[in-house]
This record gives structure tokens, sequence and C-alpha cells, in this order.
């Protein structure tokens, strides 16, 4: 990898500035990552090493937790006291003395009992919020110097000065400053002789305008970097993340997208603005008024380019990137008056203003002008829109046209390009096309269409666009591999269990398909995982996602309990289990009959009850029982709508304003209530929610007094695309940790289906015929939503291979159908499976162990899949 040079080197300029983030940081591991690649910039190419550090993963959300809870000394108390306990398990996982941030430390807890902690000051607020990154980076440099390293630790608020905006308040210039870094020979001079030649510092934080200490808004720590990178006229700024850089496209929506191997600033720019998450827009500035590259590294593939982003490279005319942005709202106007009515337009804007709406995009003919309304920078919410269409009304005739997606497509010379995209037209032309929109710079045309439509033209656009030459991704100084080779590069690093064994699965498949098969190792693996975390006392197993009797014995014998949801659950369990103790089982039912309580009273195993109505119903069936509660915390999460089980919308729980009747009842019938639960969702993947689920039974179970339990449900997330996140176990076992700290006195409990199973299942298929019809190719199968639901009923996206042929090239583009009479028959549009697959060949459907068999059904009366296992 030639690592890019800055275009005017001086003999000064011999900085280079790193960047890495809470995931990076919150880990051994990543330490080490860090200190050989100071290590190595230094050795290989002679320059001084400036490190940029986020706080640990999660720190500054509990920051700003505890700012929140200012008021409520106890909360401030408890959030302390979790993240001093955080730091100092993490200096003893890197081996460093906790007396290396006993004074970082002591300042925390001082905050803690600051008198201006209790009005929330912005100066305390922005004290606070500063910790994360002073903490981490004082562990880091121990941790770097326990290693031999000579490293010096830098206060970025020595360096970087806060200015203040003409528009900004009191709030925004303490929490959201920014800097003007200036780069001149004398601060470099005097950087330089500071310290040593490796050195670390703090993102996020500057020193405010009063001398105290301000926050850097959104993106902080990457602008951090970049500022740091302007001030040292730095030979470049080395962004170190998850993501192997830019792409032409989203990759989740365009697999055939490619790296953006180098961009110029100003496309860099454009491609961040309109809709790119990798890089917050707002560091790329500093960098381009300070001529200083920009680097995006991927820590995890660190042999890949990377984005290059310069303005040093020789520019390549043509399309660099289409991005969509969605929920986009249009409001078209008509003038009601005269043809070319004066001040119409300033009659118009003067109304957006009044209900503080900033205009994205506009289109105007002589009577009607019509804008788009980016949510990212509006609340645009039903009510604004209709008291701002009231308003309008009095100027003109008003349509508002949503949801709507901007699709843009970004690169030098758009102009030049406008014969090229003849077969863009086409396409477009087919779909609605509300509005289109060419910047004046010539970098980025912009449709909105209908949002529904956006989604499915982006694999075309994109293609036509690399057909047409629009896109030049011929040009391999800019465009690197495909986000497909990139994943399929991963892939071959640590095969899937049933890639290992290929030869033993095709011979189960032999034996007869459907078949679903589990691999009992991967659920011990994972059930081996979560016992480890020291935050939770005991584990159930949601039995829902996968009955098959090997799984249930696999986790009885890890010590797992079981969470049953009807009586039928309850039975199948105890017929597997027969000496299974019924304190490990629960009974959370909902809006079951009554006989199923009974049954599971009679039982002994623990009961839920989620409304008063079983209360009023059946008052003598739970007289003087013990009960859990189940509380509907307000909120739902999870990967589909139909699967968020909180909030409004959702049958289940009992609302919280709902408690004090429920009470009345309970005292009234003896009850005693000794845990409360609350399951939101499936398919969560921030562990954030579960702190905050946690946080809030906590709270009411306080108020109850009988509690001892608090069960905060399952949900736990599973990357069903391979290139997508995999849950964070480790931060939702620190979120849990986090969260415990406040209540030490009640037991925790979950109860998670899905995480523990999915990965270990697959769907094995035969291949039945393969037709093309009207340009679309599809490969149908023995079995589609009869056997596996997930994609008809949620969109799921399940990985599908063609195990027969695992190895031969990818094909073109095909829809995998099943044999069912419907439509939403289709197991994955669009797989590249090869071109040779053929009736008889094995399709594979990975991460099928949960809510595969246990939701499959005989529509069209065919039979059930058969079950098998594998323990090997
Ligand atoms: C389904 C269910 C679970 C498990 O959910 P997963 O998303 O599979 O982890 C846990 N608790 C209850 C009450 C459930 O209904």
């Amino acid at each position: 990898m030639n690592p890019p040079a800055n275009a005017a080197p001086d003999n000064l300029a011999d900085w280079t500035v790193l960047k890495f983030g809470g995931t990076s940081v919150a880990r051994r591991a990543g330490w080490e990552t860090i200190g050989a690649l100071m290590q190595r910039r230094a050795d290989e190419e002679g320059t001084k090493v400036l490190v940029v550090v986020s706080a640990l993963a999660g720190v500054t959300n509990a920051l700003q937790a505890i700012c929140d809870a200012h008021a409520d000394a106890d909360a401030v108390r408890a959030g302390i006291d979790a993240l001093v306990h955080r730091h100092e398990a993490f200096a003893d996982e890197l081996g460093v003395e906790r007396g290396a941030v006993r004074d970082r430390l002591a300042e925390l807890i001082g905050l803690g009992v600051d008198p201006r902690a209790a009005s929330g000051a912005l100066d305390w607020q922005a004290e606070v919020l500063a910790q994360g990154e002073l903490l981490s980076s004082t562990l880091g440099a121990a941790f770097l110097q326990a290693q031999g390293l000579d490293v010096g630790w830098v206060d970025s608020r020595d360096w970087l000065q806060a200015q203040a905006l003409p528009n900004q308040n009191g709030w925004s210039r303490r929490l959201s400053a920014s800097c003007l870094p200036q780069a001149d020979a004398l601060t470099r001079a005097r950087f330089a002789d500071a310290g040593p030649a490796l050195r670390i510092a703090q993102g996020f934080i500057a020193r405010g305008e009063d001398g105290g200490t301000a926050i850097l808004g959104r993106g902080g720590s990457d602008t951090s970097a970049a500022y740091f990178g302007a001030l040292l006229g730095a030979r470049r700024v080395e962004i170190w993340t998850d993501v192997p850089g830019m792409f032409s496209a989203n990759p989740r929506a365009v697999p055939d997208a490619r790296l953006l191997s180098r961009l110029d600033y100003e496309e860099a720019q454009e491609i961040a603005t309109t809709g790119a998450k990798v890089l917050h827009p707002r560091c790329i500035h500093p960098c381009r008024e300070a001529r200083v590259p920009l680097w995006i590294r991927d820590t995890a593939r660190p042999d890949l380019p990377g984005t290059v982003i310069d303005g040093g490279a020789a520019t390549v005319p043509g399309v660099k990137a289409i991005s969509s942005r969605r929920g986009i709202v249009l409001v078209s106007m008509e003038t009601i008056g005269m043809w070319q009515q004066v001040g119409f337009l300033s009659d118009v804007f003067e109304r957006f203003k009044a209900h503080g709406l900033s205009v994205d995009l506009i289109g105007s003919s002589e009577t009607n002008v019509t804008v788009s309304l980016d949510p990212s920078d509006n609340l645009v919410s039903t009510n604004v829109l209709d008291a701002l269409c009231a308003d309008l009304a009095q100027v003109c005739r008003v349509k508002v046209i949503a949801p709507c997606a901007a699709v843009t497509l970004v690169g030098r010379g758009m102009r030049s390009l406008l014969h090229r995209l003849g077969e863009v037209w086409a396409q477009f032309g087919r779909e609605r096309v509300h509005l289109i929109s060419q910047s004046s710079n010539d970098l980025n045309l912009t449709f909105v269409v209908d949002e529904a439509l956006a989604d499915d033209v982006l694999p075309t656009l994109h293609a036509l666009l690399a057909q047409s030459g629009a896109m030049p991704v011929h040009e391999t100084a800019v465009f690197g591999p495909s986000w497909r080779r990139i994943c399929a590069a991963d892939a071959a690093r640590t095969p899937a269990w049933w890639e290992t064994c290929r030869d033993e699965v095709l011979a189960r498949a032999a034996r007869g398909t459907p078949r679903y098969l589990y691999h009992l190792p991967t659920v011990r693996e994972r059930a081996r995982e979560l016992a480890a975390l020291p935050a939770i006392d005991r584990r159930f197993y949601a039995l829902k996602a996968n009955p098959h009797p090997a799984i249930l014995r696999t986790l009885e014998a890890e010590g797992f309990g079981f969470e049953c949801v009807s009586a039928g659950e309850l039975e199948h369990l105890f017929a597997v289990l027969p000496a299974l103790a019924p304190a490990r089982v629960l009974f959370t039912p909902s809006f079951a009959p009554r006989d199923e309580y009974e049954d599971a009273f009679e039982r002994g195993v623990h009961v839920t009850v989620d409304s008063l109505a079983p209360l009023r119903q059946w008052p003598e069936l739970l007289r003087g029982r013990r009960v859990l509660l189940r509380i509907d915390p307000g909120f739902g999460e999870g990967h589909h709508e139909k699967v968020r089980t909180g909030g409004r919308e959702a049958k289940f729980g009992l609302a919280e304003d709902a408690l004090p009747e429920f009470l009345a009842a309970v005292r009234e019938l003896g009850l005693r209530i000794t845990g409360l639960h609350a399951h939101i969702g499936s398919g969560v993947q921030d562990p954030r929610h579960w702190r905050t689920v946690f946080a809030r039974l906590a709270a009411l179970a306080d108020r109850i007094g009988t509690v001892e339990v608090i069960d905060v449900g399952g949900g736990l997330g599973v990357a069903y695309d391979p290139d997508g996140e995999a849950f964070d176990l480790g931060a939702y076992g620190a979120a849990l940790a986090d969260a415990r700290a406040g209540w030490p006195h009640y037991s925790l409990w979950v109860e998670p289906g899905r995480w523990l199973v999915a990965e270990a299942g697959a769907l094995l298929l035969s291949v039945t015929q393969v037709a093309t019809k009207s340009g679309v190719r599809r490969i149908g199968a023995d079995a589609g939503m009869n056997a596996l639901m997930r994609p008809a009923l949620y969109s799921a996206w399940h990985r599908i291979v063609n195990l027969s042929r695992l190895h031969e090239a990818e094909g073109a583009p095909a829809d995998v159908v099943g044999p069912v009479c419907e439509t939403g028959d289709v197991l994955g549009r669009r797989r590249c499976l090869p071109d040779a697959t053929a009736e008889g060949d094995v399709l594979l459907v990975a991460h099928a162990g949960a809510y595969g068999m246990s939701m499959a059904n005989r529509y069209n009366l065919r039979d059930l899949p058969a079950e098998d296992v594998f323990d090997v």
C-alpha cells in the first residue's frame, strides 16, 4: 500500500495523525494494533505520530446519561460508579496499574458532587463529557509506555481553541463547538518541542473561549484528528474505523458497489453530505483548507487500500457514487394568481423560514415551485407540515408528496456526462421522477422519486452507470474492489460450520430435502459466550425460536432455563426434559385462555401476567399467587415492525400508567409481584436498549417493593448478512453491568431465543427449475415460504449459497423462489449463484436456526421440512 504523500511537504510537515474510535480503544488487542502502527509509521516513514482517540465504546453515552440525569444525585452517583468500575476493570485488562487513572477518576467523582451538577450547567456538562476521552487516552498512554514505547500524553485543550460562530447560542458554543486551526510554523515548533515523537491526544474536546472545556459536536473525534492535521500541517490524517472506506453506493443496497480508493476533497465532501455515513462531512473541510490528505482505513482489514481523499489526484471525470436519502418530503406550490407573480418566491420562502424549515432542493417553472425537505436537517413532523401548508395556502395551492427519496449521482464533470445518461433517463422514465436538480458546482445531479422505488432502482442504476461508462469503474486508481469481493475474502477467512463440514452437509441433503440441519457445537459456543457475562444471574432460552429436542437438551446441559409462551411449549419441554425443575421455567403467554394459566400454576413454573384482565376475570385462580409482571416500557425495537413488542401499537405488557390500578388489584387478591419483565422486540442491534429497559423496570420495582428479579427479555440481534455488524455481546454485557450498578439488589434474568440458535441452523433445499421471464432469472427450490417464512413475512435477508457448486464463480443475479402459489414466495432477490446452477443442486439457506422450522407450515399441502442435528 502506498500511503498518500502531502502535496507540499516542508521539513516540519513530519507528523502523521492517526485516529481510532471507541471499539478499537476498548480492547487490549486494539491498543496493541495502535502501538504497532505508531511504531511502523515512525520506523518506515520517519514521521512523528500523533494518535487521537475516542472514549471507550459506550462511555460517551453513559456520560451523556449522567448529564441528562444531573438533578438526580443518586442516578449521577450510580452512573459514575459504573464508569469508575469499567475503567478500573479495563486497566486490569491492559495490565496497567490502576494508579495510572486514579487522579482522572477522582476528577470524575468530583464532578458528581460538584455544586454545578444540580442545575446541569453547560460548563459542567462539557467537563463531564470530556472525561471519556481523557480516561481512554490516559489508559492507552500508560499501556503503550509499559510496552516500551516513549509516548507522551497531550491535552487537546492546550492546542485546539474553539471559535464562536455568528449564529451559535450558548449551548452550541459549549457543546457543539468548532475550531479554525491555522497551521503556522511557530505553533508547530512549539508542539514539536512539547514532548516525544510519539504522542496521544483526545478527540472530541477543545478549549472553550472562556478557557474552560468545550465539546466538538457530531463526528467529534474525526473532526479533532482533522483539526490536528491542519494545525500540524501533517503529512496526512488516517482515520482507522470498522468499514473499508467510502463506496460508490451503499453496499447494503448494492453489493457491486466499489470501494472508492481515491477522491478529491470536493467529491468526498459531496458524498459525505448526500448520504455516506463513513466520515462526518464536517471533518473534510479543515484538511481541505490545509491541503492535508485524509486516509480512511479499516482496522479489521488492514490490507485493503482504504479511501484516500486529497487534492493532488489527477481528476478523473465521471460519476463516483450514487447515494440515496430516504424520508424526503416534497412541497409543490402552484401560483393561484398571476403568471410570473412578483415576489412569489419570497412570499413562499418567508413561510418556510417562519416554521424553522431549511429547504434542500428547488425546482421551479413559471407557475410552480417545488422544494424538498430533508429530515436530517429538519424536524419534519406532521404538525409542522400541517401548519406550513395552512400558511402557504394563503399564497398558493400546496401539495405535499411524501415519502420520497433523493437519489444523487456525485462526481466531477456531471454536465459533460449527460449524453451518457440516456439509459439512466430511460430507467427513471418508467418510474415517477418528481424533481431533478443539478448543482451549480457541477458535482451532483439529484432525482427525487417515490421512496418505495429508491431501493429497487439503486442496483440497476449502479450497473447502468458502470456499463455506459458514466461511472469509470475501469479507472483502478479511483475504483477499488467491490463490496461483494471484499466479503468473499472475509468469508474465506472465517468459514461457517457448513463450509467446514460441506461433504457431511451434502450427505445429509442426499437423505431428502427440504431439510433443516442444526449444528450443536455452535449452540454450545453461543451458550458459553452468554454464560461468561458476569452481569447476568440467570439465562432462559425462549424455545419458540426452535424447540428441537436436541437443542433443548444441549442448552439444559449448559445450565439454561427455558422461556415458554404457551401450554403446548410447556408440555413439549417437560416431555423432552422430564426431570427439569419447574423453577427453571418461565411462562409468558399473551392473551392465553384460562386453562393455560391453570396448567402453568399446577406445574409450579414462574408465571408472568401482562395485563389486568387475568386478575379481573379469574380472581380465584390468581389469589395469593407469586407472579412476574410484564411491563410495556412504552417503546419497541427490532429488525421489523412486526417484531416490536413494546409501545402503544403492540399488544404486550402493562402500560406504566396503568400500574397504580394494577397494584390495587394485586393488594386485593393478595398477589405478590416477585419480578418485572419486559421484552421490547427481536433482532435489536443496539445494546444500550437493555440498559434503558433495566433502568425503567428497576425504577418501577422500587415503587412496588416486593420485586426480586428484573427480566429484560431476549431480542439480541444476529448478523444475517455476513458483511453486517455482528451483535456486540461485549457491549451488551457492559450495558447490563452498567445498569445493574445502580440497583445491585435485583437479580438480572435474560431470555434470548434467536441469538442462541440462528447461526446453528441451515435450511437445505434442492433446485427444481431455472427459468427466465422478461429478463428476470429465477432459481426454483423445493420449498420456500412454507419452510422459511421470514423473507416473506419480515422481508428478512438470508444468505443463500449453491452448496453443490460452492467454489464456482458467482453468476448473473437471480431470484431464488419456492414452489408455493404466492407472489411473495421469494427466499432471496438478486442473488449471484453460479451460472451453471441446475436441477438437483443443493441450496443452503444460512442462519435459519431461529424462527425457521418453528414457523414452518403446510400451506399448499406441502410436507413440513425434515430436521436433523449435527454434533461434531
Ligand atoms: C420471543 C420471546 C423471546 C425471545 O426473543 P428473541 O428475539 O428470539 O431473542 C423472549 N421473551 C419473550 C417473552 C418472547 O416472546
